[in-house]
């Protein structure tokens, strides 16, 4: 019986454990939180969205940092195989817009549970509050892993699945990065992904909290569109936030620090001239009322003050005496509300780590490492990133299993 050590209780690594059990493996799973999962559970809001209900090229074309490098493991372990092995354990699975899967519970815990009992009925041992401090190789050929700085555990191979950068709270050090550099491999410029925007503008504070639900952006640099998204947005104290935001945030980091501005269509069900004319409404409606409180039927309340002062007409100017090119200015407004990218939240803050190990490295259907034999690297260690839509963890856990099935 071979022993295979997995290093990292996290999605990617808690999938390898099982295969490489199921295929009769000695398999050794150890964690340094004093739990399995930390990051998984705080996935989706703590909804967990596990994975997509889209079809493999559709999922690929969603995973902009090499997605190619996706093909095999997706198609040997599919988001449906992955939906099929939750619900039967008995955890049901919904989809929701935009083909995002999620437990119907909307608990990640069901999730968790699900993993461990996989776990304990295929006799993984698992090793919590235990630190993997380094990887051994000798001849190029995985020899043991060292924990807690004193004790060598023998192995015959080694899944490495430590996760990215991120979120350091949930275990994710990057501690991996430093393992598959000193075993040979070349670590891809680590960087933020799907992260919150810092912007130039101070009233941004001012807005901190507001949620924009259905709301449409155009990411402009020089001038030309580079992005356009629609869906839900956040204001926080730094700059701009939420699910479409996340999203843009990958192709404008690439952009960075080269000016960025985001045009938010704050009306996109109505077009300029329907926009002007249920303005007007709500003017006659306002006739004698200040500009300043003749918006409440038309804006969040929180956004009226900042639109009345970037709208160009004064805040106590009785309504009646507003005229048509006024009125021009405040529709063109709502329809390209803008915000000045100046920079991203830093890496702690981001959901995804961007860059990894060279997935050149790495062979794409079984994770072996080309560089040491035995060691297999799998989930967001890897120089893969996907966009929002449970896209990233289906990465977790293709690579997991088919490091699991070939270590
Ligand atoms: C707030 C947030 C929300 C997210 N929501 C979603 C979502 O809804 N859908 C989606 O698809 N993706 C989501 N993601 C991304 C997704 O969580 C990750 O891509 C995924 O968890 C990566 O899995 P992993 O197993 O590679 O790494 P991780 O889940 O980070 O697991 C790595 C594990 O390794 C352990 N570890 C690290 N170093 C050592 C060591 N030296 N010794 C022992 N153990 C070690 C860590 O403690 C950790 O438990 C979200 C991320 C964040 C931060």
């Amino acid at each position: 019986m071979k022993k295979v050590v997995v290093v990292g209780g996290g999605a990617a690594g808690m999938m390898a454990a099982i295969k490489a059990a199921q295929r009769g493996n000695r398999v050794i799973l150890i964690e340094k939180n004093e739990k399995l999962g930390k990051k998984l559970f705080i996935t989706g809001k703590g909804r967990c969205n596990v994975t997509s209900n889209k079809d493999i090229e559709e999922i690929i074309q969603n995973i902009p940092g090499n997605g190619e490098f996706m093909y095999s493991s997706l198609y040997t372990f599919t988001n449906y195989d992955l939906m099929d092995m939750i619900e039967a354990k008995g955890v049901k699975l919904k989809v929701e817009r935009g083909d995002r899967v999620f437990p119907q519970s909307d608990k990640s815990s069901d999730i968790i549970k699900c993993f461990e009992e996989y776990l304990k009925e295929n006799n993984v041992e698992i090793l919590l509050k235990t630190k993997v401090t380094d990887i051994i190789a000798k001849d190029n050929k995985i020899y043991g892993v060292e924990i807690n700085n004193n004790e060598i555990i023998r192995c015959d191979s080694v899944v490495l699945a430590t996760g990215g950068k991120s979120y350091p709270g949930t275990g994710s050090t990057g501690d991996g990065y430093t393992f598959a550099k000193k075993l040979g491999h070349t670590i891809v410029d680590i960087r933020p992904s799907l992260v919150p925007l810092v912007c130039k503008e101070g009233w941004v504070k001012d807005l901190m909290g507001l949620s924009l639900k259905n709301v449409s952006i155009k990411v402009k640099n020089k001038g030309k569109t580079i992005y356009e998204d629609f869906g839900e947005m956040l204001f926080t104290h730094f700059g701009v936030s939420g699910p479409i935001i996340l999203s843009a945030s990958r192709k404008i980091s690439d952009i960075l620090p080269d000016e960025v501005e985001i045009f938010i269509d704050l009306k996109p069900a109505l077009n300029y001239e329907e926009l002007d004319k249920r303005i007007l409404k709500d003017f006659q409606k306002y006739i004698n009322k200040q500009f300043k409180n003749a918006l409440d039927d038309l804006l969040p309340q929180k956004l009226i003050p900042v639109v009345v002062n970037l709208s160009g007409i004064p805040s106590d100017k009785v309504v009646n005496s507003i005229t048509k090119k006024e009125r021009g200015q405040l529709v063109n407004l709502l329809k390209s509300f803008k915000v000045t990218v100046i920079g991203t939240r830093p890496i702690e803050e981001a959901i995804i780590t961007r860059g990894g190990v060279s997935v050149k490295e790495v062979d794409p259907s079984t994770m072996e490492s080309k560089i040491v034999k035995g060691l297999f690297i799998v989930g967001e260690l890897l120089d893969v990133d996907a966009l929002t839509g449970g896209f990233n963890l289906q990465i977790a856990f293709s690579t997991g299993y088919c490091a699991g099935m070939n270590c």
